[in-house]
């Protein structure tokens, strides 16, 4: 009955994507598609003639697509006119091919001081932006002063909340048509343009007066009043301000005769290094499920914390990590995928390897272990060129949906906790729909940013992937500092 219902649900959700699918209207302008955003064409026109954006292969411009981290670099190093012909070389980027069209125009905004990599050294090149980081981009990039006190409700405890308040008080944004920032969602590239037109020429400011008259209180009175009194939010009363490190290991194993650097691998030897080097630190060691009671409760996570979560299942997870964090008492997150523990093999763990992992108690008789999904198959769940959108919307069910019953029938619950495998399809509207309606309480990508936790807004949350190369105390220096 119940597994009917939600059925239902799921087929209403897809019915309603389908209906937002926009239409195509033909028109003879620079970019077909600018007729769906009358609000950016002007703008977007203005930034080609000072030739910072060309649009798409497709001739569109793509206005709706979200804005990749690679494409923003390449405006910006546009937009400000930076050198890009004298970069250094060889990439700064494991991730950033010195091949690809956008590399020069990284290396010059990283230089710049615009975009940074990410704590892992990774740049990311494909990863979206959410509208915090915009306002921390068009902030640098144009040297709007940081600002205190609060132009928008929703950005209280914000890391970019500063940049958010700069950019207002400049006439580069007045918010979204909510009354707040929404600073966790990400930026399509109409979006973007008009921004960085805003900063580029004057006559496309919003009034400073219109923002003054936002939802917030007169900012230049929250000024006053936050000097008073600090934002409880953002100064928690126990000193503490530490952030939750999500660290991420794939495979674990004995030797390697690949020794390249950025491999997926961790010696069992430097993870046991790791697990020490965390236990000695003082940093929390916590579950999923214990940060997510915190965030139910209303107490944001503000102890240097650290979750150990493993992807894919391997059977080394069973083999090396299992043995060393039972000796250490250290509380792990396994997220596994069930069509390979269906054929289990010597590659991926079994059910019944799992099940041990799942059910073993410690000393005091409490779980150290969770488990949840990472796909049914492990394929990208970002929308193949091939499939069509319905095809889409019923593969990512499938591989959402499918998981959770193959574990609840196994292990005997429903995992509310999932792993994009590749981060594929991370932030995009369509999984998180599934994910509220599936009940998932964690849908966790591949980087930065406040979509892990799907009922929360979790900005203190970073991401940390473990490499065969990677060191274990930025990642604690992480969980201490932000940074
Ligand atoms: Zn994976």
């Amino acid at each position: 009955m119940r597994k009917r219902k939600r059925f239902l649900s799921a087929m209403g959700i897809m019915m309603a994507f389908l209906f937002l699918v926009p239409s195509t209207i033909g028109a003879a302008t620079l970019f077909p598609d600018l007729e769906r955003v009358p609000w950016a064409e002007e703008e977007i026109i203005y930034l080609h003639e000072e030739e910072v954006v060309n649009g798409l292969p497709d001739g569109t411009f793509g206005v709706s697509d979200h804005i990749r981290r690679a494409d923003a670099a390449l405006m910006l190093a546009r937009a400000k006119h930076l050198d890009t012909e004298n970069v250094a070389s060889p990439s700064s980027f494991p991730d950033v091919k010195e091949d690809a069209y956008y590399f020069k125009a990284v290396q010059a905004a990283v230089d710049a001081g615009y975009l940074n990599g990410y704590p892992d050294g990774t740049f990311g090149p494909n990863d979206t932006l959410t509208r915090a980081q915009m306002a921390k981009i068009i902030a640098v990039a144009f040297d709007y002063t940081e600002v205190n006190g609060s132009y928008f409700d929703d950005i209280s405890g914000n890391w970019a909340k500063k940049y958010i308040n700069a950019i207002a008080a400049n006439g580069i944004s007045n918010g979204t048509d909510s009354g707040g920032f929404e600073p966790a969602n990400n930026i399509s590239r109409a979006g973007f343009s008009v921004m960085l037109a805003r900063g580029m020429n004057d006559t496309y400011k919003v009034d400073a007066q219109e923002i003054s008259q936002g939802p917030a209180e007169d900012p230049t009175e929250d000024v006053i009043e936050s000097e008073k009194k600090p934002d409880p939010s953002e100064k928690p009363s126990n000193e503490k301000n530490g952030y939750l490190v999500l660290l991420t290991y794939h495979e674990i194993v004995e030797s390697s005769s690949n020794q390249e650097p950025w491999k997926f691998y961790r010696l069992a030897k430097d993870f046991e290094a790791d697990m020490k080097k965390i236990k000695e630190s003082g940093v929390a060691v916590k579950s999923y499920g214990d940060a997510l009671t915190m965030l139910e409760n209303g107490e944001p996570i503000t102890e240097p914390t650290i979750i150990i979560q493993f992807d894919d299942g391997k059977m080394s997870d069973y083999e090396f990590a299992f043995p060393i964090l039972k000796e250490l008492d250290l509380q792990a997150s396994f997220f596994i995928t069930p069509g390979r523990a269906d054929k289990g093999g010597s590659i991926y763990m079994s059910w019944d390897h799992i099940r041990e992992i799942y059910q073993y108690t410690n000393d005091d008789g409490e779980r150290l272990f969770e488990v949840g999904a990472h796909g049914q198959t492990h394929t990208r769940l970002g929308k193949n060129e091939d499939e069509s959108y319905e095809e889409w919307l019923e593969r990512l069910q499938y591989e959402l949906e499918i998981p959770q019953q193959e574990i609840e029938s196994h292990l005997g619950f429903k995992p509310n906790l999932f792993a994009l495998p590749f981060g594929s399809g991370y932030g995009t509207e369509e999984v998180h729909v599934f994910s509220e309606s599936l009940h998932y309480d964690v849908m966790r990508g591949w980087k930065v940013d406040n979509h892990n936790f799907t009922n929360y807004d979790t900005p203190n949350v970073r991401f940390y992937p473990v490499y065969n190369n990677s060191k274990i105390e930025p990642a604690i220096e992480l969980a201490k500092h932000g940074k």
